[in-house]
C-alpha cells in the first residue's frame, strides 16, 4: 500500500484563480439562484463566501504526513488500543459541494511509537477540509495513520449526514451513513475489531 495515491491534493497542478475571479464566480451563482448580487444584503456576500472557502478547504494546504512526524517513543511499553471518540466531522461532498456533518472514531494499536492524541483529530480535519466522499475520507485517514505511525493496527469509523441527501434530492432527513476501515495484520484483526467496537459503544 502506498499513501501517495490517496494523499495527493492535485494542487500542484492546479492554478488558483484570483480573489476577484472567485468573487465573480459567486456573483454568477447568486444570479443563477435568481437574485441580484448588487442589492444591499448580497453586496458583501461574494467576499464572505470566498473567505469561507479558505476555511472550508484549508486541508489542501496541509500535509498530514508531516503532521505525524513528531511521535513519542517513551511509552513504558504501552501497547494497548488508543481511541479518540466522537470527533466532530465537518466536510463537503465533492458531488454537490454541500456539508457532510458527523463524527468519527479513530483508534490505533501502537507498536513503536505513539502520537499526540490531538493529532488524530487533526489528520481527520486535514482530509475533511477538502472536497470529499465519505468512503475516501475514511480510507485516507486510516491509510495515513497506518503508513506513518507503523502501528499494529488502525481502525476508523465515520458516521455522518450528507446535506445533499437531507436538504435536496430525496430529502431523507435523519439518515446517517456509516463507513469504516480497519487495517491490521490478520492475526490481530478479529481481536482488534472486537475491542474497538466495544470501546466505541461503552460510554
Ligand atoms: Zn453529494
Amino acid at each position: 500500500m502506498t499513501i501517495d495515491s490517496t494523499n495527493s491534493t492535485a494542487t500542484d497542478t492546479i492554478k488558483r484563480p484570483s480573489v476577484e475571479e472567485a468573487e465573480n464566480a459567486v456573483r454568477t451563482l447568486i444570479k443563477w439562484a435568481g437574485d441580484d448580487p448588487d442589492r444591499e444584503g448580497l453586496v458583501g456576500t461574494p467576499d464572505r463566501v470566498v473567505r469561507s472557502y479558505l476555511e472550508f478547504f484549508a486541508g489542501y494546504n496541509e500535509d498530514p504526513v508531516a503532521l505525524l512526524q513528531r511521535t513519542f517513543e517513551e511509552t513504558d511499553g504501552y501497547d494497548e488500543m488508543v481511541l479518540l471518540k466522537d470527533i466532530r466531522l465537518e466536510s463537503h461532498c465533492e458531488h454537490h459541494m454541500v456539508p457532510i456533518i458527523g463524527k468519527a472514531h479513530i483508534a490505533y494499536l501502537p507498536s513503536k511509537r505513539v502520537v499526540g492524541i490531538s493529532k488524530l483529530a487533526r489528520v481527520l480535519e486535514m482530509y475533511a477540509k477538502r472536497l470529499q466522499i465519505q468512503e475516501k475520507l475514511t480510507a485516507q485517514v486510516a491509510n495515513t495513520l497506518f503508513e506513518v505511525l507503523e502501528p499494529r493496527g488502525v481502525a476508523v469509523v465515520i458516521e455522518a449526514a450528507h446535506q445533499c441527501m437531507t436538504t435536496r434530492g430525496i430529502h431523507k432527513a435523519g439518515v446517517t451513513m456509516v463507513t469504516s476501515r480497519m487495517l491490521a495484520a490478520s492475526r490481530d484483526k478479529t481481536e482488534m475489531r472486537r475491542e474497538f467496537l466495544a470501546m466505541i459503544k461503552n460510554g
